[in-house]
Parts: C-alpha cells; structure tokens; sequence
C-alpha cells in the first residue's frame, strides 16, 4: 500500500474515534457533545497550521487533507518545531483522546472501540507513513 493510503486509512480511522466518541458522550449530554465536536475541529485546526503549515512535504501530505488545509492558512517558514508548535500537537491529541473518557468510561464496549481506532491510528502512521518521511523535522519520522 502507499504511503499515502496508509495516511488515508489513519485518518479515517481517527475521524472514525472521534465519531465514536461523539456517539458516547451524546448518550448522556449534548451540550458536551457539541463541545467535543467544536473542540476536536479546532483543536485540529490548530494542530494543521502549528504542525503542518510548516513541513517541508505539505504538498505532498501522506494524510493528504492537513496539507491542504495549510494552502488555506497564513505561510509559516518551514523549520525546526518550537516548544509552542509542538503544544499544539499535544492539544489536538490530548483533547481528541482525553475528553470523551468520562462518558465512555460507562460503555466499555465503545471505550474499546474507540482505543482501537485512536491508537489503530497511531500505529498505521508510525509504520505506513513514518518511515523515511520528508518531514525531517519531525521526531516521529524514522529511516
Ligand atoms: S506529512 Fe505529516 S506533518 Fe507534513 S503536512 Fe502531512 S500530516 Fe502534516
């Protein structure tokens, strides 16, 4: 499979998790869900354009929409992460996987379906997208 199918595959299963999380936290508040669903876009937003707008393959994105999205966001110069960017890499993640953990804790069943696809997609970038990638300034990429 392609590098970029690979990417594909990882974001689908992440959008997959956060939808899965959604459906949890909606069984008991919408008001939380809606803040699930608000947060979890704009903290990816965030992430794009601390992360993404300043890799050096964001033409080439192996999850492809990051990379356009940053055609949509101000230049930033490509470079080493500071401490500032790489905050925002932990907040989409974090928010992504902590927040919905107080509903999902009453349905083990979707908690696990979620942790599948959350750390399924972890898995499938580090191994289907990592290896050998043009972001030579990220400190998951390896040869
Ligand atoms: S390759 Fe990775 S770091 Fe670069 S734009 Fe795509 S998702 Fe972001």
């Amino acid at each position: 499979m392609s590098t970029k199918t690979n990417g594909l595959i990882g974001l689908t299963m992440l959008t997959a998790a956060v939808l899965v999380g959604l459906y949890g936290i909606f069984q008991y508040s919408v008001n939380a869900a809606g803040i699930y669903l608000v947060g979890s876009i704009a903290v990816f937003l965030i992430f794009v354009y601390a992360f993404c707008a300043k890799c050096p393959v964001r033409d080439n994105c192996t999850h492809v929409l990051q990379g356009m999205l940053t055609h949509c966001m101000p230049g930033r110069t490509t470079g080493p992460y500071s401490p500032g960017d790489l905050l925002g890499l932990l907040l989409f993640f974090g928010f992504v996987a902590l927040f919905p953990q107080y509903w999902l804790i009453r349905n083990l069943m979707l908690m696990a379906v979620f942790w599948i696809l959350f750390l399924g997609n972890l898995v499938i970038t580090h191994f289907g997208c990592c290896r050998g990638c043009g972001n030579i300034y990220c400190m998951l990429r390896y040869e």
